[in-house]
């Protein structure tokens, strides 16, 4: 169904690839009320994260973050999965598009294919698996990975007997459901949507075009991908690091940086962005596989630019000994009798050096797909002159067309948060284009009453995952099976490869109507990402969603006893005993719902605060738009072109013109907030001027500040200024002179204990006042003295407009930093230069200081006003620094801006888009449901002592009027401090009630489980 609004306007949107940014879109977009169409051309979603092991900077698991919200995306009643599948054409206009849409032959009925694998077991036919990046083999019919979405199988014609050579159907023979179609010719479909996203992400670099570098050729050359595989735990050598040649285990292995990137010669010019860091990670990883290993990463430049990356490489260096050595491999031979390889390189000073590993990995760059220019023809948009779509810096995720935005790498190359941000951005986005449309063209989902258990003798089913090997290498899981499975109450035990897939949930729901089970536990992994899943999926089976128990057995098990087998097998009985233990005493619990207020208020009024108060505005909610200035603005007024050279003075007037003049927004200036009541929905917030406002979602965009330096004569001698001063002085006409000299100094109060963060923004700094120098006097020189330079993604094309110019760049190292002296009208300024080995002394009229940011002083107090936490370097903390950069763990709260990290004005304005995005999702319901985990008050107990009110961080207890402690239930986050600090037990958490931790306190004290003779 298709309707279209008074205006001509579509309630539903189109997503153009199923990566991790394609699905936060189409999840922010659902959830806040529109129908979604996601066109995903692989057999299933998931992108490139489904074979990345684990994820920097945090060590996540990858394909355990983004499983769940495969199945989340599977399941969403108004998101519509065409899998296989390309759009062909594309006609209409913003809020109105006609697009067709291509499925190609899958050769199995998704309706009746049931996802059992019984074809697959049989096909005779085996060929390299694309998944495990050809280490291992796949079937002609096959499922791309177990977590696959849609959990359909796939023929793949090019490989199939019976479609090639007209006999076999071994497959058709072993379907009980019947599903196999060899006549199936594919479909084409049209759908009608108001907005389309691209998110088609980027195809890796091919390195075997560099012969030279061995791969394809030399057996132990591996891509970065396949090393991502060769680290999983479900991949090819299931975590065991081995070598292809002979299996043998490696000692020296090394990481080949840049291949394929930042190469205008050979290859491609950009920066891929994320290759320092997942060299970081993959060297860090395979250290904890294998102690034994001595990881190399030869590089150009460390581009730790993201928030917590340059501590995540003083780890690597510190912790796990990673070298990391300042040169670029020009060639790998291989030992034929020994399977060695020898790689070449020069030293920075020239010297030529031979070294042999054992193991080689390319850290191959990203690049558009070959056919991205037929893509971008396709719907009518622009691409960059690399085939990227083509957006602006204050446009960051709208391309050419109206309508049509596009997010995640497609856009710039980038890593999992950022595209996550980009994917609530495009969301919001689309919002704000298709405000009135809400709601038109979704349907509401239609659970089955609740069964009422109440009283019932439990029931309860245990399902132990082997989480493929990631638990199943480390643990029995028969035996688990076998310790639980006459356990009192335990109705059903059964063991499951992975619990969190799409087939699993399907088993789960039927058993529970086969066995009246009335709990539930899964032994698996954490309940951070995965207790939500299965929740839902009791409540579709008519189960309270609350009468379900995860038993870590990975984080808390597996992972941590690896090669202990016998051990971890006792601790794992012991942790799911110690579940079914809980859950036989878990009750059914009431959801509450709240109302919302529509109305949204943004701290802070920068370009981020701006940003998302308009976004807001436009998407149809009434905004309170707070700044403590009497001007809006912020950092931002004192910046005059961006690296790009768009106008920022005009850009911020136009947007200070359209906050102002909007009427949903109502801007207070001068003002600060004195203080904030409520919870999600349902805030109340008094200003200083004494004015209050009711409002549902509050966005924290408080920004930053720059730093002051103490160093290098800093407002001691008028010749020594900042990049923003000098940026002044450029901005106000002020023309460099022939033989004047300008050195800037980089890091200046970054990448240094106490503040040992990139302030991600300096290096682009430096190289916009460098060009704009050169370019207003070519004869004035500019000498960039630096640590790396940072100029990631497609800024570095700037990086090197500025060499052709003839900027010169020195590097220089932390431990020796440049010496300054000032003399007569001059500088003298000292510095090592490691590529001609010995000390360069240079004269300058200028020293230009390149400083860090820091987190606006206020920050500390707003985040004792709203309970957030920050990092250690001051920053606001996320609640999941990969799958919610923009959310803050209390609901309701979303955070924008240098607030968050410092980041550049485009990456400013995608996050506060973003923030907006979510927030617009908040404030879409007209009632939001509360989470029954809340800590439950027994005013018979209580002695109103008020040790509950001084420890409880989100202000729930309260005097009442008879002057006794009462609670508020709607603001309690159940995090159970009033329960372990009430001295007359007053408080107990649902689900956490004392007798449940002392059931699993008892059971877990019960003498060592006997494991089961086999
Ligand atoms: C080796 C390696 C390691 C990495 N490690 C990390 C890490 O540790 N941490 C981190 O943050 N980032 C990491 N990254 C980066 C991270 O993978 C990306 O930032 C992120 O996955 C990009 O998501 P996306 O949605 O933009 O694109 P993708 O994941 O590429 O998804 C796009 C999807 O669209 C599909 N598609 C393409 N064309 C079409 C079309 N015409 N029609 C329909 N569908 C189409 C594609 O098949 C694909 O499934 C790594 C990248 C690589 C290569």
């Amino acid at each position: 169904m298709s309707t279209k609004t008074d205006n001509n306007k579509r309630g539903s949107v189109l997503i153009v690839g199923g990566g991790i940014g394609g699905m936060q879109a189409a999840l922010d977009l659902a959830d806040g009320g529109y129908k979604v169409h996601m066109v995903q051309r692989d057999s299933s979603i998931g992108g490139i994260m489904v074979m990345l092991d684990k994820t920097f900077p945090t060590g996540d698991c990858s394909m355990c973050m983004i499983s769940p919200k495969m199945v989340e995306v599977g399941r969403h009643l108004n998101i519509d999965i065409h899998s296989l599948s390309e759009v062909v054409s594309v006609q209409g206009k913003p809020g109105d598009f006609t697009v067709k849409v291509k499925h190609f032959p899958r050769y199995v009925d998704p309706n009746k294919c049931t996802g059992c694998g019984d074809c697959e077991a049989k096909c005779p036919k085996k060929v390299p698996s694309e998944f495990e990046q050809q280490l291992g083999p796949r079937k002609a019919i096959y499922s791309m990975f177990p977590q696959a979405v849609p959990n359909t199988r796939v023929i793949d014609p090019a490989n199939c007997i019976y479609l090639i050579k007209g006999k076999c159907k071994n497959c058709e023979k072993a379907c009980k459901a019947n599903a196999i179609n060899f006549e199936d010719k594919g479909s084409e479909v049209e759908l009608k949507v108001g907005a389309i996203i691209l998110c088609p992400g980027l195809d890796r670099y091919d390195a075997k075009v560099r012969g030279e570098l061995g791969l394809g050729r030399w057996k132990n050359v591996l891509s970065s991908i396949q090393f991502e595989r060769v680290l999983s735990a479900s991949g090819p050598f299931k975590g065991e690091i081995k070598r292809p040649s002979d299996g043998r285990h490696p000692t020296k292995v090394a990481w080949i940086q840049c291949v394929g990137s930042r190469d205008s010669h050979n290859a491609n010019p950009w920066c891929s962005s994320v290759c320092c860091m997942y060299a970081t990670k993959q060297a860090i990883i395979a250290k904890e596989h294998d102690a034994h290993i001595e990881p190399t990463i030869f590089f150009m430049e460390m581009r730790a630019y993201g928030k917590d990356f340059d501590k995540y490489v003083e780890r690597a260096k510190n912790d796990y000994g990673v070298r990391y050595q300042r040169a670029m491999i020009s060639a790998i031979r291989e030992d034929a009798e020994t399977g060695n390889l020898i790689l070449r390189y020069a030293l920075e000073d020239g010297t030529l050096v031979d070294e042999i590993f054992d193991m080689a990995v390319l850290s191959i760059g990203l690049e558009p797909y070959k056919d991205a220019p037929e893509f971008a023809k396709i719907f009518g948009i622009e691409p960059n002159q690399y085939n990227f779509a083509k957006t602006t810096t204050f446009n960051p995720v709208q391309t050419s067309q109206k309508g049509i935005y596009v997010t995640g790498t497609y856009q710039a190359p980038k890593d999992i948060p950022e595209t996550v941000m980009q994917g609530s951005a495009v969301a919001g986005e689309a919002m704000s284009l298709l405000g009135d449309a809400r709601w038109t063209e979704t349907v509401t989902r239609q659970l089955p009453p609740e069964l009422d258990v109440l009283g019932q003798e439990p029931r309860i089913g245990v399902f132990v995952c082997h989480c493929g090997i990631n638990i199943a290498a480390t643990v029995d899981i028969d035996s688990v099976v076998q310790a639980v499975k006459d356990l009192p109450n335990v109705v059903y035990a059964t063991n499951t490869l992975y619990a969190c897939s799409q087939d699993s949930q399907e088993m789960i729901k039927q058993l529970i109507k086969d066995n009246n089970l009335n709990r539930i536990v899964v032994a698996s992994c954490t309940p951070r990402t995965h207790e939500p899943l299965f929740q839902e999926t009791i409540r579709e089976a008519g189960l309270n969603k609350y009468l379900f128990d995860l038993a870590d057995i990975r984080e808390q098990c597996s992972w941590c006893h690896m090669g202990n087998r016998e051990q971890a097998t006792k601790k794992a009985i012991k942790i799911a005993k110690m579940a079914i233990a809980k859950a036989r005493l878990l009750e059914p619990l009431k959801t509450e719902t709240v109302n919302v207020t529509p109305v949204g208020m943004v701290l802070g009024g920068g370009i981020a605060g701006m940003t998302a108060a308009l976004s807001l505005a436009d998407q149809g909610f009434k905004v309170h738009l707070i700044e403590r200035e009497a001007e809006l603005g912020g950092l931002a007024k004192n910046l005059y072109k961006t690296l790009e050279g768009d106008d920022v003075q005009d850009f911020l007037k136009t947007k200070i013109n359209q906050v102002k003049s909007h009427p949903n927004v109502t801007v207070h200036t001068g003002v600060e907030v004195k203080k904030t009541d409520g919870f999600v929905g349902n805030f109340v917030t008094t200003l200083t001027d004494g004015s209050s406002f009711e409002h549902g979602a509050i966005i924290l965009a408080t920004g930053g500040v720059e730093y002051t330096p103490t160093e290098y004569f800093y407002q001691e001698n008028e010749n020594v200024i900042t990049q923003r001063e000098l940026e002044k002085m450029l901005a106000s006409g002020e023309t460099p002179k022939a033989g004047d000299t300008y050195v800037m100094i980089q890091c200046v109060g970054s990448r240094e204990e106490p503040f040992q963060y990139c302030s991600r923004v300096c290096c682009q700094d430096a190289i916009k006042n460098a060009i704009a120098i050169k370019e207003k006097n070519p004869k004035a020189q500019v000498i960039i003295l630096y640590r790396d330079i940072r100029t990631y993604g497609l800024r570095e094309d700037f990086y090197k407009k500025a060499r052709d110019l003839g900027v010169l760049f020195i590097r220089y190292e932390v431990d020796k930093k440049p010496a300054v002296e000032a003399a007569d009208n001059k500088f003298v300024i000292k510095v090592w230069d490691y590529l001609l080995n010995k000390e360069m002394v240079i004269d300058a009229k200028y020293l230009v200081l390149s400083t860090g940011l820091r987190p606006h002083p206020t920050t500390e107090k707003v985040s004792g006003m709203y309970k957030v936490t920050r990092n250690q370097d001051g920053y606001f903390l996320e609640a999941h620094v990969k799958l919610r950069p923009v959310d803050f763990p209390s609901e309701g709260i979303f955070v924008a801006g240098l607030a968050h990290a410092p980041k550049n004005l485009d990456e400013t304005i995608s996050q506060a888009l973003a923030a907006a995005g979510r927030a617009g999702v908040v404030l879409s319901h007209k009632q939001l449901s509360v989470s029954g985990i809340i800590a439950k008050h027994r005013r018979e107990n209580c002695m109103s002592c008020l040790t509950c009110m001084r420890v409880c961080p989100f202000d729930s207890p309260f005097i009442d009027e008879n002057g006794r402690i009462s609670h508020n239930e709607i603001k309690c986050h159940g995090c159970g401090i009033c329960a372990a600090i009430c001295p007359a037990k007053a408080f107990q958490v649902n689900n956490f009630r004392d007798d449940q931790i002392l059931a699993m306190i008892d059971q877990a004290t019960e003498c060592e489980p006997v494991i089961a003779e086999k």
